[in-house]
């Protein structure tokens, strides 16, 4: 039987962004912000973010989050308040600004970071609290209305939406108007894949300024460092592949949301959401990064990863083990995970890359449902 992969990303072709690395050619300009990472910047500013706010891109989202903790964290706090249930990024960002991450359970619904649990911990927490990292999962337009008082009332808030990049809401993409950060990914398994980048927006045009020049080694101006800066440039290369994907991103949307239709269908087909399996509650328009459910109570998702296996189809789980039972991690517990750990030990991610054709979708769930 043919090996079905996890995923295969297709970034746009040489042919498509060819008219981009000529005009590098003859600028002999190659990173530090040059003409075409600021005609990127431009277009995302003006297509996705209605010119509301400023953004500016990084070499990596990893990056983009330390870039971010680091700028707005609350002087002498020790804590970023995050969910375990993120990909390592998130965490590691923290601790390389020198910060401890306090985890926080997640929503048995929407997956994402629970805010009533959250309140109680900053309640506790008071001076201690140096950033809120919430993380938007799996794309999710998680709602920023309560992020969005806690950052206007002096705790500052950094959004980790990574997979984000083409959510939208009644057509407003993800982050819009946020007054905290909000960090994207561009990494290739991203669905607006670009190799490796990432954007920081935030609707405070000052901050992001502030985290542009820092993304140069603090150099404003002068070739002197005044903060604690870092290189975290996106190249001319990069910034070229970012422009000729803008003009196909919408069909990657369609495609992606035609694809996870498809999986829903083969879903109900096999009545699988009458038997206890799970999907995540998630609102408004997702470029999903895969299609993502929850095998029933009870039940080991590693049980059936290993029988999509031996029919040689690779699905995977994330985020198992969850960033509390990941070796870096596991001395900063100090919440009930009860429910990360429940998700965790159930969710699958199944195969998803744009071409992949409605039969490849209907053998992967018949595998998974008998
Ligand atoms: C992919 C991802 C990151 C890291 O992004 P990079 O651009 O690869 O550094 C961080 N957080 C989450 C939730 C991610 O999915």
């Amino acid at each position: 039987m043919t090996n079905i992969p996890f995923m295969r990303p297709s970034l746009v072709k040489y042919e498509e962004y060819k008219a981009y690395l000529d005009l590098i050619d003859n600028s002999r300009i190659y990173s530090n912000f040059g003409p075409i990472n600021n005609a990127f910047e431009s277009r995302i500013l003006n297509d996705y973010f209605d010119n509301i706010g400023g953004v500016t891109t990084v070499n990596n989202a990893t990056s983009g989050l330390m870039l971010s903790i680091s700028q707005t964290k609350r002087k002498g706090a020790k804590y970023a308040i995050m969910p375990s249930f993120t990909f390592s990024a998130t965490a590691l960002a923290a601790m390389w600004c020198g910060l401890e991450p306090y985890f926080i359970d997640v929503n048995p619904e929407g997956w994402e970071m629970d805010t009533e649990k959250l309140k109680l911990a900053i309640s506790n927490l008071g001076e201690q609290v140096a950033v809120v990292v919430p993380y938007a999962t799996f794309g999710n337009n998680i709602d920023l209305t309560y992020y969005e008082e806690l950052h206007n009332n002096g705790i500052p808030v950094v959004v980790d939406a990574a997979p984000c990049f083409g959510s939208s809401k009644e057509n407003i993409q993800f982050g819009t108007s946020f007054s905290g950060i909000v960090v994207y990914s561009f990494h290739a398994t991203k669905p607006f894949g670009i190799g490796e980048g990432g954007l920081i927006y935030s609707a405070d045009t000052k901050l992001i300024n502030s985290i542009k020049a820092q993304s140069n080694f603090s150099y404003s101006g002068k070739r002197e460092s005044e903060s604690l800066g870092l290189n975290a440039k996106l190249s001319e290369f990069h910034a070229a592949i970012g422009l000729a994907t803008l003009d196909v991103f919408q069909e990657k949307i369609q495609k992606r949301i035609a694809l996870y239709n498809v999986y829903s269908e083969e879903i109900s087909k096999y009545s699988l959401l009458d038997n206890g399996w799970c999907l995540q509650k998630t609102t408004g328009r997702i470029p999903y990064q895969f299609f993502s459910i929850l095998c029933p109570p009870g039940e080991s998702n590693n049980k059936y990863i290993k029988k999509l296996q031996e029919n040689s189809i690779n699905a995977v789980s994330y985020y198992n083990p969850a960033c509390h039972n990941q070796k870096q991690f596991q001395e900063f517990i100090y919440t009930d995970l009860s429910i990360t750990d429940d998700i965790s030990s159930r969710v699958i991610c199944m195969p998803f890359w744009e071409e992949m054709d409605e039969n490849t979708i209907r053998i992967v769930v018949e595998t998974l449902s008998i």
